[in-house]
């Protein structure tokens, strides 16, 4: 039996000392040397997440068997439940997960998809998430279209609206007019997607979706606040264009509330629920009731590697799956942690096929970038 010897809980720095976007790592080692790597969600840095795996979880682990990760993790889930399964303790117990499978097909020998019964594709087409359209003027969001499309020659795009969200419909003429432009750059038959960042009232998330159904766009995300599942799926209910959900929800019974709203495209995010081990129950769950997840996920390291394995294992795609490259951040700088960064073609990410997540960490050049996180007692 393998045995975890450490554990350790790290923000990635990437503009040096400078304040800027940070990333949350997980590092697991174990007694015959094996390193397992794990990412969470990098809200705030990550840190009240890498917070709660350094003070509380990391401890309960070392002496664990990593093959028995998914007993060890829920263990650990319900040990520490009122830290709040609604976000930090599901994003902490996600990293985890992340870097017990990376051990496990490394001390397999075996990539991830194949432990978790294989690839149903190894090329995996994306769309490009291109986020703050709502501070945009139309001709800016199609130029920001146009620049990504060169560059990335994604299968499909989706604009994103990122507005103030203690303001609803606050420019619905507007946004119909980015979304009718952005077609008008693409052509017809281009696939394209509009997330509303939660940003309209029942009312006018109707009126948009209307508009959106007339211009050919292939589904509408988080028209409504994400706490009003019924209202969500009020909105899915009545138009025809798929409405998407879930990537603010955090728990399996979580997506069973979306699904029983009306919600047919669930989009949970394997670094803020479960990590692999909960995206493939999310998987399963949704199958049974004839809905599809397509993962919500925005990391380019790590996040996207665990990403491309859920994406492989999953029967039906009708969707490409996620790759974010927001403007402020330098996706280019983040691969040089990786001895091997991703390369995109034709709009596919091929999955990678090493054992465990099979991307290749150089431990020295992200030893410069890490930054640990405080400790109870230090
Ligand atoms: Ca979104």
């Amino acid at each position: 039996m393998a045995a975890i010897t450490n554990v350790e809980a790290f923000q990635v720095a990437w503009a040096g000392d400078k304040p800027g976007p940070r990333s949350s790592f997980v590092r697991i080692t174990t007694d015959d040397g094996i390193q397992g790597y794990g990412e969470c969600t990098p809200m705030h840095g990550g840190l009240h997440v890498l917070g709660i795996i350094a003070n509380n979880l990391a401890p309960a682990l070392v002496g664990k068997d990593p093959l028995d990760h998914a007993v060890v993790l829920d263990t650990l889930y319900h040990r520490f439940i009122k830290l709040g399964p609604e976000g930090s303790l599901t994003a902490a117990i996600a990293a985890l997960d992340i870097a017990l499978w990376d051990i496990k097909g490394k001390l397999l020998g075996q990539p991830v998809y194949k432990l978790l019964g294989g690839a149903w594709r190894t090329e995996i087409p994306f769309y490009t998430s291109l986020g703050q359209n709502a501070q945009r003027a139309v001709d800016d969001v199609v130029r920001a279209v146009e620049k990504r499309l060169k560059r990335d020659s994604p299968a499909a795009v989706k604009i994103r609206f990122d507005g103030d969200r203690t303001v609803l419909d606050h420019d619905i003429p507007g946004d119909i007019a980015k979304a009718r432009a952005v077609r008008k750059l693409v052509g017809d038959g281009f696939m394209l997607g509009f997330d509303a960042n939660n940003g309209y009232s029942v009312g006018g998330a109707i009126k948009v979706g209307r508009a959106l159904e007339d211009l050919g766009y292939a589904w509408f995300e988080e028209p409504v606040q994400h706490y009003y599942v019924e209202a969500m799926g009020e909105v899915a209910r009545r138009l025809d264009i798929v409405v998407t959900a879930g990537e603010q929800t955090y728990t399996m019974q979580g997506v069973v509330d979306l699904i029983d709203a009306g919600i047919k495209v669930i989009q949970c995010d394997p670094l803020k629920m479960g990590g692999i081990t909960g995206l493939a129950q999310c998987i399963a769950l949704a199958f049974a009731h004839g809905v599809e997840i397509v993962p919500h996920q925005t990391q380019p390291t790590i996040g996207h590697a665990a990403n491309l394995h859920v994406n492989a294992i999953k029967m039906h795609a009708t969707k490409p799956m996620e790759w974010n490259d927001p403007e402020e951040r330098d996706t280019a700088l983040m691969q040089t942690i990786m001895r091997t960064p991703w390369r995109m073609r034709n709009g596919r990410f091929q999955l990678p096929s090493g054992p465990g997540l099979g991307i290749e960490i150089d431990s020295d050049r992200l030893g410069k970038r890490i930054r640990p996180v405080e400790t109870e007692g230090n």
